[in-house]
């Protein structure tokens, strides 16, 4: 079985599917490895370091790809990214799926499967699996780090000959993976720290991380968690009263990190313009949902943008700030995965297409795509 990873096209993507110790891993299995020339070099795993692990090193994507039984990759391939790849090919990788019907569709074309890691289920089985919370801690991490480094002012309270500082004040929005590893990283680094969310089991989280919840805890609030655990998208009415009590809060705070999400939804719209004026200049936000739309009024990918003082960090993809640690623990996520899909005995691919693993992530299979959020709706 050859396993394939090329560069990825995305020049925002600095992230690499496999690492040298992850490549070590698969060859032990039985694998065979290539990997393009320079793929890993942004998280800095040189073609030296993957030679050593046993992989071979393809100076070009069309040589990588020709002959591969499996693709990994970061993003989801660009239009032709597939081409040379054998029908009946797994790709695997994030796959950003939803409204993306069109651009899978061409892709399937090529007669390969594919498979989008996000949409992996939240089952204690696939933990090893699980993409999202490898992405996200480390985001909620870096969210935190780069409000520190853009804020003019410490985070701890410090007491010196020369006078105290004060504690910074911190409020993350959005309690899941991303909101309570920046609520760790906060306290860890001295501030006061509140969060919030909407869904009932994050009070306790939050409590148990020595921060403030803040939150409208009414009827609709203790119903807002989904079986699959993520958050509903919240009424007007809801929205109306948090606004309120965020609006009181947000003008005391120094530090502002959200992380809102809500699966396949454009990210709740959380922090308005009026909010963010309300802050004292010198203050920071940083918008974790930029790229799915902003939880913040005024974010903007990619930028630093200052609203009367006060700067909104809207770096896309913060995961891939950190790119070796993310790349890591991503390429774990993927050889956990592929390894359900590879039979013990003849160490060849072995779809079994009634797993819940490969039913909830696949999209395609064998040039038909197969999953509801790609599928044509007269299929
Ligand atoms: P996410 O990235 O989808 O969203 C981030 C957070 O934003 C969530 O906590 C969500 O409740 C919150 N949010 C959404 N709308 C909001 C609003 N209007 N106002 C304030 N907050 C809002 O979430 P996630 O980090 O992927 O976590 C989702 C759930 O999955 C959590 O319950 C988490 O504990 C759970 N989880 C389970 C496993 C597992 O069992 N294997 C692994 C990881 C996460």
């Amino acid at each position: 079985m050859r396993i394939a990873v090329a560069k990825e096209t995305d020049p925002g993507e600095p992230r690499v599917a496999l690492t040298p110790d992850v490549v070590k891993r698969l060859v032990g299995l039985g694998a065979e490895v290539v990997i393009e020339s320079g793929a890993g070099l942004k998280a800095g795993a040189t073609d030296a370091a993957y030679k050593d692990m046993g992989a071979t090193i393809a100076g070009a994507r069309s040589q990588a790809l020709s002959g591969a039984d499996v693709l990994l990759t970061v993003r989801r391939p660009a239009p032709g990214g597939l081409d040379g790849l054998k029908p009946g090919a797994l790709v695997i990788g994030i796959m950003d799926p939803y409204g993306r019907s069109a651009e899978i569709g061409e892709l399937a074309k090529t007669g390969v499967s594919i498979f989008a890691m996000e949409l992996m289920p939240r089952i204690t089985r696939a933990q090893v699996m699980d993409v999202l919370s490898s992405q996200a801690n480390l985001a909620g991490y870096r969210a935190v780090i780069d409000a520190a480094a853009e804020f003019g002012r410490a985070f701890p309270q410090m007491m010196t000959a020369a006078g105290t500082v004060p504690p910074a004040r911190a409020f993350v929005m959005g309690a899941g993976v991303a909101g309570l590893q920046a609520i760790a990283t906060a306290r860890r680094l001295g501030a006061m720290v509140s969060a919030t969310d909407v869904r009932p089991a994050s009070k306790e989280q939050v409590a148990s991380l020595g921060a403030k919840f803040v939150a409208v805890e009414d009827d609709e609030f203790k119903q807002a968690e989904t079986s699959g655990g993520y958050a509903k998208e919240m009424s007007d009415g809801y929205k109306a009263k948090q606004a309120e009590l965020i609006a009181s809060h947000i003008a005391k705070q120094d530090v502002v990190v959200t992380t809102a999400l809500i699966p396949g939804r454009p990210a709740p719209r959380l922090v308005t313009t009026a909010m963010v004026k309300s802050m004292k200049p010198g203050s920071v936000i940083v918008d974790l949902a930029v790229e799915r739309g902003g939880n913040v009024e005024g974010a903007v990918a990619d930028q630093v943008v200052e609203v009367e003082g006060v700067k909104i960090v809207g770096y896309a993809n913060v995961a891939g700030r950190l790119a070796a640690s993310s790349s890591a623990l991503y390429a774990k996520n993927l050889s956990a995965f592929l390894e359900t899909l590879i039979s013990k005995e003849t160490k060849q691919i072995a779809v079994d297409w009634d797993d819940e693993l490969v039913k909830a992530t696949a999209l395609v299979k064998d040039g038909t795509p197969i999953h509801p959020i790609v599928k044509p709706a007269d299929a």
